[in-house]
C-alpha cells in the first residue's frame, strides 16, 4: 500500500531568532518565531508524513498551549513522529521539499539539510529532495517577512 501526504507551514520571521531548516541552522539576521524553535521545514515533514498515516497532526500532538513544546527542539519532535510513522509499519519512500523565502539563499545549505533530515527519519540522503524558491517579491513570503514550506512525502507498506 502507498499513502501521499502534504504538509505546510509558515513562520514570520523576527530578529534574534535562529533560522533553522531541518535542524540546520542558517547564518542569517532574523530566524523563525514560534513557540517551538521555530523550524518551519521540520514541521512541514512532521505534517506530511502525519498526513500520510493519517496519524494526525502535529498541533493536536504538541499543541502550542501546552508549555511542554515552549522552544521545543523541532527535530526531536519529527523524531517522535516518526517514529509513530515506523510503529504504524509505514517506510518512507521519499520526499520533496519547497523552501519559499527572500534570503537566506538555501541552496548551499541543501546537502546538509537533507543529510539532517535523512538521519532522523533513517533513510539515505537520496529518498529526500528540497529546494529553495523566493516569492518573487509577493506577500509578507516576498517582502522577507515568512518563510513558507511544502512537503509531499511517499509512504508503503
Ligand atoms: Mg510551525
Amino acid at each position: 500500500m502507498l499513502k501521499v501526504g502534504l504538509g505546510y507551514d509558515i513562520h514570520r520571521l523576527k530578529r534574534g531568532r535562529r533560522f533553522l531548516l531541518g535542524g540546520v541552522e542558517l547564518p542569517f539576521p532574523k530566524g523563525e518565531d514560534g513557540h517551538s524553535d521555530g523550524d518551519v521545514l521540520a514541521h512541514a515533514v512532521s505534517d506530511a508524513l502525519l498526513g500520510a498515516s493519517g496519524l494526525g497532526d502535529i498541533g493536536e500532538l504538541f499543541p502550542p498551549s501546552d508549555s511542554t513544546w515552549k522552544d521545543a527542539d523541532s527535530m526531536a519532535l519529527l523524531r517522535d513522529v516518526f517514529a509513530r510513522v515506523k510503529q504504524s509499519g509505514w517506510k518512507i519512500v521519499n520526499l520533496d521539499c519547497v523552501i519559499i523565502c527572500e534570503k537566506p539563499k538555501v541552496l548551499p545549505y541543501r546537502d546538509a539539510i537533507r543529510k539532517s533530515l535523512a538521519e532522523a527519519l533513517e533513510v539515505s540522503v537520496d529518498c529526500i529532495f528540497l529546494k529553495g524558491k523566493t516569492a518573487e517579491r509577493l506577500g509578507a513570503v516576498g517582502k522577507g517577512k515568512a518563510v513558507e514550506v511544502y512537503v509531499v512525502c511517499l509512504i508503503e507498506k
